[in-house]
Formats: C-alpha cells, structure tokens, sequence
C-alpha cells in the first residue's frame, strides 16, 4: 500500500442533528453515497455484496436508484451507510442527477476488463461536479478483478487518473470473490468520519479548509502489483 499526497477541499459536514438520530434508530454517524459507472461494471452485486456478503451471478439491469444501508463499527463509533445504486442508463440520468445533489460522497465503478468503462470515469466525474455537493470526496473503484487474465485496464493508469482528479482512492475489487469490497465502504467511512471530525456543528462551517489526505491505491489479483508508482 502506498501513500501519496492529494490535496483536498474539506467536504460538508455530515454528523446528524440529535432529533435526527432520535428520530431513527441510535447510530453516531450516517453517510449517504452514491455509486456511479457505466451499466454492467458490477455496482449493483458491489453493493449488495456489502449489505449481505454474498455475490448473486445475475442482475437485472438497475431501475432508476436503489438504495441500500448497512451499519459499520468503526473505533467504537456507529456508522450507518446508506449507499444508493444507480442506473447507468443515459434514459435513467435525470432520476439520477436528483441523487447527487444530496450525497456526502461518490464510488465511481468501472471494469478492469473492458476499457471503455474506465474511458468513462471523467465523464462521471464531470457529472459530480456538475450536480453534486462541492468538494464531494471522490473514489474510484476498478471490478472484476477475478478477471484479471482479462484486464484491460492497468492499475497505474487509474493511478494516473485517480491524481490528476484528486481523488480519495483507487481500489480494485471483485463482488465475485468477495475482494475489498468492505474495505471501500470502511476506507470511505473513516475518510468521511475524520472531516466530520473537523466540524463542530452540523452541515455549516468549514466549507473550503484545505486538508492534507492520504489516498490509498489497492490493486488485486494474483500477479499484481499492489502499490502504485504514480
Ligand atoms: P451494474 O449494471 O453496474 O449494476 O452491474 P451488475 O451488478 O448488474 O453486474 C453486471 C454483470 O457483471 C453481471 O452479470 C454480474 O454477475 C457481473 N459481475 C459483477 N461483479 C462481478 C465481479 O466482481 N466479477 C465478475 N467476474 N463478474 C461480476
Ligand atoms: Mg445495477
């Protein structure tokens, strides 16, 4: 695992008022985030990997946005995860766009073993850009790493992708054989804990303070490499 430095903009802040959390069930955080990419790279068995640990060969093709929540324990603190799956689909965008606006953060999927997917990710980006929260954090996910006799995609040119836009993390990972899934939504959940840590009361200060990160690149796969040059 290598470590290199990003610079950030401090995302909002996003610990809930008491009556919020009075008014569900207890937990000290909860963060909402979206997970984008073109169809079929994998973000729906992704995230219902994280809610059930268990990978469903076939999907059908998302409707518009679902979502699912999963609470984590992190260093004593409960953090529950609403993650919202959406729809690739251009004829879906507008459903989506609406999703944006109100996400803490953003898991950009593609698959490791068709290009045009990973050609894609500046696209999603522009869109978070567009219609998201400023400073929204930003992670980058390559699946079906299991198919690494297939890849089309080298790690170093996420890598390369993932500095020149400032993002939190590239990791690769397979719902399939249950490779870092976890570790993205936790990865995701520390980095938004600790800006939340810089914010003393709920959704205002704190808006462009410039944070040192430390980003962190994960390939997988059996002769891989695991750290990034980049
Ligand atoms: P989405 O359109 O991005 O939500 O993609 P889906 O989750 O519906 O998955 C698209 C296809 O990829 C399905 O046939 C899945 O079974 C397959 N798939 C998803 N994740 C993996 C993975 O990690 N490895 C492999 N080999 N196939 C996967
Ligand atoms: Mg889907």
């Amino acid at each position: 695992m290598l470590k290199v430095g990003i610079k950030f903009q401090v995302a909002r802040a996003m610990q809930f008022s008491g009556s919020a959390r009075a008014a569900d069930e207890n937990f000290d955080y909860l963060f909402k985030i979206i997970l984008i990419g073109d169809s079929n790279v994998g973000k729906t068995c992704v995230v219902q990997h994280f809610r059930s640990g268990v990978y469903t060969e076939t999907q059908q093709n998302t409707i518009g946005v679902d979502f699912t929540v999963r609470s984590l324990e992190i260093d004593g603190k409960k953090v529950k995860m609403q993650v919202w799956d959406t729809a690739g689909q251009e004829r879906f965008r507008t459903i989506t766009q609406s999703y944006y606006r109100s996400a803490h953060a953003a898991i950009i999927a593609y698959d490791l073993t068709r290009r045009s997917t990973f050609e894609s990710v500046p696209h999603w980006i522009h869109e978070i850009e567009k219609y998201g929260a400023a400073n929204l954090i930003i992670m980058l996910i390559g699946n079906k790493c299991d198919l690494w006799e297939n890849r089309h995609v080298l790690f170093e040119d996420a890598c390369t992708l993932a500095e020149k836009y400032g993002l939190l993390a590239v990791l690769e990972t397979s719902a399939k054989e249950s490779r870092n899934i976890d570790e993205v939504f936790v990865l995701m959940a520390r980095e938004l804990i600790a800006r939340n840590s810089l914010q003393l009361y709920g959704e205002t200060a704190l808006n462009n303070l410039p944070l040192d990160s430390s980003p962190v690149l994960v390939a997988q796969g059996p002769t891989e490499k695991t750290h990034c040059t980049c």
